[in-house]
């Protein structure tokens, strides 16, 4: 929704959203689980919607952003960059997690045997690096596009623009003209979508609220509260941190700019349905070129994830605690490592996160069913901390695309 200076708050879309959250917080709470039930399926058609258009934009995004960067030095210093800004990013969220999880010990004395627990979903999860990097080259890109695999898709997209670069000029400006139309319909398309976020947004709140039992909840008090410190200081500390010093860009300006994505991450849960309004957001609001959005965003969906690699850690260390396994620098050090791999490997998805931490837990030797009644119990509470880990994400990917695009001498980024 297109709004200027003098339209009345309650008409920006970012307010709607709030609004529906408010709402389907007091709908799902009075109405409880009748009540979701009839609400759901807003939500579900809300990001069906999004999921709809990911591919299609996702293509068009980025075989028109590589087309016209071109596949040489370009191509390599901005690959380049945004790996060191997803490395870096991703370890100081690590990092934040390891002190908080230190610090609190939320799991030292835990007694968690009455909580509830739930079923884990069945996600698929990478085995080890070499199986993420094999599963990167898809041998059929079609069946990838109806897998929704995005690395696959990524990895073919990047190829493809930088073989269209190098088409002679002519063949090379009627292909990128195609591609550049394609995808400024997509992007309206996306627009007219995120108008229904506020009827989305509270079909999908009123399901979260009316079907929690939060008696689970008082069990993992003190873990939720340490996962929601560290997201807190990654998101509100060093995120804007990292905008100052590396992209002198005014983070309050950064955060104005991307609420429509960030209220969109959180009541999805989903950093892949948020990209079409990240990738939206990012180009027409915070005013990053399709060159670098198209590169930086679709990849910082799959693997960039500070909020979930912050859980990973956290996540280990909570079950080593709660089991009384002492563990030491070494092996810490071994969780920093695993909990980098897995945040990379975690699917776009609600509660991937949790599902790929037993990749980090049988690094370091915590395995069998106490590891399992463990992360059972946390799968039980895990939809709020997924809610805000996805928003972090969200938020990481973003800055990351300001950051790289003002590196690149874009002058823009974040105007106030
Ligand atoms: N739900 C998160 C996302 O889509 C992944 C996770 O579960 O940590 O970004």
């Amino acid at each position: 929704m297109e709004t200027s200076p003098n339209t009345p708050w309650f008409r920006t879309l970012h307010w709607q959203i709030f609004i529906a959250m408010a709402l389907g917080i007091l709908v799902g709470r009075l109405g409880g689980s009748a009540a979701a039930s009839k609400v759901a399926w807003m939500g579900q058609v809300f990001v069906s919607l999004l999921k709809m258009i990911i591919v299609p934009l996702v293509f068009t995004s980025i075989v028109k952003g590589v087309g016209s960067v071109g596949g040489g030095l370009g191509l390599g210093r901005l690959f380049g960059k945004t790996m060191g800004y997803y490395v870096l990013s991703s370890f100081l969220a690590i990092a934040v997690g390891l002190l908080f999880v230190n610090l609190i010990q939320p799991g030292v004395g835990a007694d968690i045997t009455g909580a509830a627990k739930a079923e884990l979903p069945e996600l698929e999860a990478p085995n080890s690096v070499g199986d993420l990097l094999l599963r990167m080259v898809p041998t059929n890109v079609a069946a990838s596009a109806a897998s929704g695999d995005m690395l696959g898709i990524i990895f073919f997209c990047i190829l493809f623009g930088a073989a269209i670069a190098c088409l002679p000029d002519s063949s090379r400006e009627s292909v990128l003209n195609l591609f550049d139309g394609a995808f400024q319909a997509m992007m309206t398309l996306t627009g007219w979508i995120i108008r229904l976020a506020p009827l989305g947004v509270f079909g999908l709140i009123t399901r979260v609220v009316g079907e929690t039992g939060f008696e689970a909840f008082q069990a993992l008090a003190l873990y939720m509260l340490t996962i929601a410190c560290g997201l807190t200081v990654h998101m509100f500390i060093t995120l804007p941190i990292l905008l100052i010093v590396l992209g002198r860009i005014n983070p309050r300006i950064h955060f104005r700019n991307m609420l429509e994505p960030l209220t969109m991450a959180f009541s999805t849960s989903s950093s892949g349905a948020t990209l079409p309004v990240t990738l939206r957001t990012v180009e027409t609001k915070v005013g990053v070129s399709n060159r670098v959005s198209s590169f930086v965003l679709p990849m910082g969906a799959t693997v960039n994830m500070d909020g979930t690699a912050l859980y990973e850690c956290a996540g280990a260390l909570f079950i080593a605690q709660v089991m009384g396994a002492e563990l030491g620098l070494a092996q810490q050090g071994l969780v920093v490592i695993t909990a980098l791999l897995a945040s990379i490997g975690a699917a776009a998805v609600p509660s991937a996160g949790l599902v790929i931490i037993f990749l980090v837990t049988d690094a370091v030797g915590l395995r069998g069913p106490e590891v399992e009644l463990i992360v059972g119990t946390m799968f039980a509470i895990d939809r709020p901390l997924d809610m805000y880990r996805t928003a972090v994400n969200v938020f990481s990917d973003s800055c990351g695309a300001a950051i790289v695009a003002r590196s690149e001498g874009e002058t823009g980024v974040d105007a106030a």
